[in-house]
């Protein structure tokens, strides 16, 4: 791998295969893929400084491994994703764990057996629990939504405390419109859970955290002979797309191109900009060896702020008498403006957009769009690698 900031004077497209915007899971596994399978040489345009996409970490003045663009948590149900990543690394045996911040006291998120006694009182706590593993099942995941449904005095008490105290103003803050007002989905990924594990991500087969970072893993999954990268390169600057072909610095290019970035964007937002949520991330580093006992506290019924994250607690990293803290704020994101778009809003008429982005690419036979911003979905890590595992294979059968 040659990672170089900017462009050779001499750069010429035609010397590589394919060439692969953004450096994030989507371009990266493609990279690595397309290079192993077909020897394909590869040039990655990355706009940012660095590798590693929204997963990118570093160390902070404090010498605190922190990430840069949000808390980052590997999870997996899918074995095939889990032995590609685990080429590039190591994983630390790290099962996240969330509180949430309710008036005061700190109760286990998912809302779970233990979250039922704090919020109701042992007795009562316990008869909730009781029932609902009569009514659902143990260990058993029930989405908030469908807990609203049942038509039961005691559990709609449940219902309505969770909603009211763990997702009305979390969802007010994130989104800016109240759970029934947005992709039930969303709120889907953080169901109730009925039985005593308090994980995230109860029952994922496959957490942790990279041993020594993502971006560790971004350099050895990059690190191979066929793959160049260049950063500070935002390929809107040598790449054009006509009706029929993809221009790359003035003439039509024969590659494939394995486009990350934002479908919108490339056209510079002539149809409308595909709405997203941006977050503020601020971090503080605290004289002291610990600030919150887990890694996540969600602050569901107060502040402005949604959660905060102390990164020690997640990394288990080691470094006395400091920590750093990062609170976020989400917002409206500004288009056209060089702000983040970190979430999709997955509503009917962004998709209708969306998809009229898309059919202006359709034809282009190599140009393909893959990833969190060029698929317009709400994807996790594993979610991005199989997509982009899959897109691969399709090129890979291709050649
Ligand atoms: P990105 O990582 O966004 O990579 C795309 C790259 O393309 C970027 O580096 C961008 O700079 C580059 N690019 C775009 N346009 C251009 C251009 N014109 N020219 C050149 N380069 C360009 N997932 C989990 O599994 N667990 C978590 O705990 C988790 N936490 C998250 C927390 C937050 C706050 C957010 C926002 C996301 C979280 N995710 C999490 C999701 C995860 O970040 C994404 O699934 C993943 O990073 C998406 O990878 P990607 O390659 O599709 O996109
Ligand atoms: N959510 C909530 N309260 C919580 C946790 C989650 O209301 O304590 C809702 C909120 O709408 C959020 C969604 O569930 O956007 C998904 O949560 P998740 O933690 O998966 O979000 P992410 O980590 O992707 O930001």
């Amino acid at each position: 791998m040659k990672i170089a900031h900017g462009l050779p004077e001499n750069f010429n497209p035609e010397s590589y295969d394919a060439l692969v915007v953004g450096a994030g899971y989507a371009g990266a596994v493609c990279a690595r893929r397309l290079a192993e399978a077909c020897n394909f040489r590869i040039a990655i345009v990355e706009r940012r400084d660095h590798i590693a996409g929204n997963a990118y970490d570093y160390e902070d003045e404090a010498g605190i491994l922190v990430h840069k663009y949000g808390p980052h948590i590997y999870h997996t149900y899918n074995d095939r994703v889990h032995s590609f990543l685990s080429r590039f690394t190591e994983w630390t045996d790290y099962q996240h764990k969330v509180l949430a911040n309710i008036h005061g006291t700190l109760m286990p998120v998912p809302f779970n057996h233990q979250s039922l006694k704090l919020a109701f009182g042992e007795e009562k706590g316990e008869h909730l629990y009781r029932k609902l593993v009569a009514t659902f099942g143990q260990d058993k995941k029930v989405p908030i939504l469908e807990l609203r449904e049942k038509n039961d005095p005691e559990l709609a008490e449940v219902a309505d405390y969770v909603y009211e105290n763990v997702f009305l103003h979390y969802t007010m803050k994130q989104w800016g419109k109240t759970p029934d007002q947005i992709d039930p989905a969303v709120m889907g990924r953080v169901p109730v859970f009925v039985g005593d594990d308090d994980r995230y991500f109860p029952q994922a087969p496959h957490q942790g955290m990279p041993k020594d970072g993502y971006t560790k893993l971004f350099e050895k999954m990059l690190d191979h002979d066929l793959i160049d990268v260049f950063l500070d390169v935002d390929v809107r600057d040598l790449m054009e797309l006509t009706e029929t072909s993809v221009k790359v610095c003035g003439k039509p290019y024969g590659g494939e191109v394995i486009y990350t970035g934002a479908l919108d964007e490339l056209f510079g937002f002539d149809r409308g900009a595909l709405p997203y949520r941006t977050v503020d991330m601020v971090f503080e580093t605290l004289p002291e060896d610990q600030f919150q006992p887990v890694g996540t506290v969600n602050y569901t019924v107060s502040e402005n702020f949604t959660r905060i994250t102390e990164f020690k607690n997640m990394t288990g990293q080691v470094v006395p008498g400091k920590t750093t803290i990062m609170r976020e704020y989400s917002r409206t994101y500004l288009p056209g403006v060089g702000e983040t778009p970190y979430y999709v809003i997955n509503e009917p008429e962004n998709i209708a957009l969306y998809r009229s982005y898309v059919e202006r690419v359709s034809k282009l036979v190599n140009f393909h769009p893959v990833g969190r911003l060029a698929e317009y979905r709400y994807y996790d890590m594993d979610g991005v690698t199989a997509s982009a595992l899959e897109l691969s294979d399709e090129i890979i059968a291709h050649h």
